[in-house]
């Protein structure tokens, strides 16, 4: 049985899954693992150029051993069409999606940004 969403039940269309961009501790193959597809470019201000361009995809590059910049550009892949998370529960399942609280700041921002368009910060 899945899990209940409290974010699709309060009638979000998870506005934090999609244009955002930020640094996350994480290694190149546990991120891989979350987002397969993703695509490796040169540096964090191509990475943010993507969202900015509307090319759609999964962008990082890597800081160091533990640190990526990375970018969702438009609706995160691992999205299903009912506004579920399809790694919710597995263990690549990321800490930045994971710190994502429904009603916390970053919620009340992605939902503000999500209306206006403007790229997210995380
Ligand atoms: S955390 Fe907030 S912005 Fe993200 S899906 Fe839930 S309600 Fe929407
Ligand atoms: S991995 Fe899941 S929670 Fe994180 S942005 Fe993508 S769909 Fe949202």
């Amino acid at each position: 049985m899945q899990e209940r969403n409290v974010c699709v039940e309060s009638g979000c269309q998870a506005a934090c899954c999609r244009n955002i961009s930020g640094q996350m501790a994480t290694t190149k193959e546990f991120f891989l693992n979350a987002f397969p597809m993703a695509e490796l470019v040169d540096s964090p201000n191509t990475v943010i150029q993507k969202i900015v361009n509307h090319e759609e995809g999964v962008y990082y590059s890597i800081l160091n051993n533990w640190w990526i910049s990375f970018a969702i550009s438009g609706v995160c892949p691992n999205l299903d069409s009912n506004f579920n998370c399809l790694i919710h529960e597995s263990r690549y399942y990321q800490n930045v999606c994971k710190n994502m609280k429904n009603g916390s700041e970053d919620c009340i921002r992605a939902m503000e940004i999500s209306k206006s368009g403007i790229l997210q910060e995380v």
